[in-house]
C-alpha cells in the first residue's frame, strides 16, 4: 500500500429497488455512519441504516459498477477535477459489504482508482483492516498507510445504532470520461431463488442439526425449506457427516449468516455455531432437550421430536392447505417476536406443529 495518508471512512452501498444488501448497516457503523448509498430507490433504503449519520444520497438506476467507478474517480481523485464541491473528500478508506454487488464494484472501483483492495474484512479501521483468510482459520492484519478499498463481511462486526437523526443530501457525480466505462447490459433480473442463493443473503434460513438423526431427514427439511421460502443450512457436525454441503454450513468456520428468521431442528447451539448466526429477529428451535443453549436463544422453543415435526410439516405443507399452513407458520414467527417460552410437545398429538 502506499504511505500517503491514514485518513477517514467512508462506507459504500449499493441500493437495488429501495432493498440494502445484507451487511449495508454494519458497513455504515464501520464507516463511523458517513455512507454513500447509490443505485436505485436510495431514499427509501435510508430507514434501514440505524448506525447512518452523515448520508449522501446518489440516485443513479440499474446496477452499473464500472460507470459509478468512473464517476466516483473523477470526485475521488485529486488530480481530476469534480463537481461535487468536496462531498467526497477524506475519503480514503472506502468500505463495501462483502455482498455480491459489493464483491462486484469494489474491485472495479479499486483499479480505477488505483488503490489496494481488501477483501473480507473483519474489521476496518483507520490505521488498520483485519482480514478473514482461509475460511476462518486465520486473521491477517494489514496496516492501512494510504487510500483504500475494503469489503466487509456481513454479520461479523454487529452495528451501535447512532442517536439523532442523520444528515441527509443529494449528489450526482458524472464521469470525466464517460465513454471509458463500460457495463454488461441487463436483460433482465431473475428473483432469487432461496434453494440457490448464497447463504449469507437469506433472510429465512431452516438450519438442521445432529438431531434430525439423518440425510433422509435432510432432504424433508430441504422441503421445508422451499415451501416456506427459505434456504436450508445446518451445523458442521452434519456438514462433515456430508448429510448437507459444506457451502450450507453455518458458523465460525463456515457461513457467516445475517437471516430475519432462523428455524433450528435438532441443532444444539454450540457457541461456533450460534456466533456465526448474526441476529436473526426471529428463532424457532425444535429439540428434545429444553436446557440446549439454542432453546435458551429461541423466542419460541419447541420441545420435540425434530425429525417427526418436520415430516408433519412437510406433509401439512405438500397438500392442499399448504398455503395456510405457510401463512400459520409466518404467524407463529410474528407470535414468536411477542412470546418467549418453552412449548413442551411431547405426546403423539403434541409432535405435530
Ligand atoms: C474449531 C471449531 C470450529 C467449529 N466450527 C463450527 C461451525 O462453524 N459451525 C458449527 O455448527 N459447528 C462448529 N463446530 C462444532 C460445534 O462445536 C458443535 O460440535 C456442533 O455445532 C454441534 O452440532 P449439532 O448441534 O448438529 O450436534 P450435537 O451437538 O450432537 O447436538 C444435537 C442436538 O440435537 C438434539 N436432539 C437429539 N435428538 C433429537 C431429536 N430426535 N429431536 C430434536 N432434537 C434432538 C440434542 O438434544 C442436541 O441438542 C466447531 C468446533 C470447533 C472445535
Amino acid at each position: 500500500m502506499s504511505t500517503t495518508s491514514t485518513g477517514s471512512l467512508l462506507g459504500v452501498i449499493v441500493v437495488r429497488r429501495g432493498v440494502l444488501p445484507a451487511g449495508a448497516d454494519e458497513v455504515t457503523a464501520e464507516a463511523g455512519g458517513r455512507v454513500l448509498l447509490v443505485g436505485d430507490g436510495v431514499a427509501g433504503a435510508v430507514a434501514g441504516l440505524t448506525a447512518a449519520a452523515d448520508v449522501l444520497l446518489w440516485e443513479a438506476g440499474e446496477f452499473a459498477p464500472a460507470a459509478w467507478s468512473a464517476a466516483l474517480a473523477t470526485e475521488l481523485d485529486g488530480e481530476l477535477d469534480g463537481e461535487l464541491d468536496g462531498e467526497l473528500d477524506g475519503a480514503d478508506v472506502i468500505i463495501m459489504p462483502a455482498s455480491p454487488d459489493g464483491r462486484d464494484f469494489a474491485p472495479r472501483l479499486a483499479a480505477v482508482l488505483r488503490r489496494p483492495l481488501v477483501a473480507n474484512a473483519i474489521a476496518v479501521r483507520t490505521g488498520e483492516i483485519v482480514a478473514d483468510r482461509y475460511d476462518g482459520r486465520l486473521a491477517e492484519h494489514s496496516p492501512v498507510r494510504g487510500p483504500v478499498v475494503a469489503t466487509l463481511i456481513p454479520g461479523v462486526r454487529g452495528v451501535a445504532p447512532c442517536p439523532g437523526v442523520p444528515r441527509i443530501r443529494t449528489i450526482s457525480p458524472r464521469p470525466a470520461h464517460p465513454d471509458a466505462a463500460s457495463d454488461a447490459e441487463v436483460l433482465e433480473v431473475l428473483a432469487a431463488d432461496p434453494a440457490t442463493i448464497a447463504l449469507t443473503e437469506a433472510s429465512r434460513i431452516v438450519g438442521g442439526g445432529h438431531g434430525m438423526g439423518g440425510p433422509d431427514a435432510f432432504a424433508l427439511l430441504a422441503d421445508v425449506a422451499a415451501a416456506i421460502g427459505a434456504s436450508l443450512g445446518g451445523t458442521r457436525m452434519v456438514a462433515d457427516l456430508d448429510w448437507i454441503p459444506f457451502e450450507r454450513q453455518i458458523g465460525t468456520t463456515g457461513a457467516i449468516v445475517t437471516p430475519r428468521l432462523y428455524l433450528a431442528f435438532g441443532v444444539s447451539g454450540a457457541v461456533q455455531h450460534t456466533s456465526g448466526l448474526g441476529s436473526p429477529d426471529h428463532v424457532i428451535a425444535v429439540n428434545t432437550d429444553g436446557s440446549a443453549p439454542m432453546m435458551a436463544m429461541a423466542d419460541l422453543a419447541i420441545i420435540a421430536d425434530a425429525p417427526a415435526v418436520v415430516t408433519e410439516l412437510r406433509r401439512r405443507l405438500s397438500g392442499p392447505a399448504g398455503i395456510a399452513v405457510a401463512v400459520a407458520v409466518a404467524v407463529a414467527v410474528a407470535v414468536a417476536h411477542s412470546t418467549t417460552g418453552n412449548v413442551a410437545m411431547g405426546d403423539e398429538e403434541g409432535t405435530t406443529p
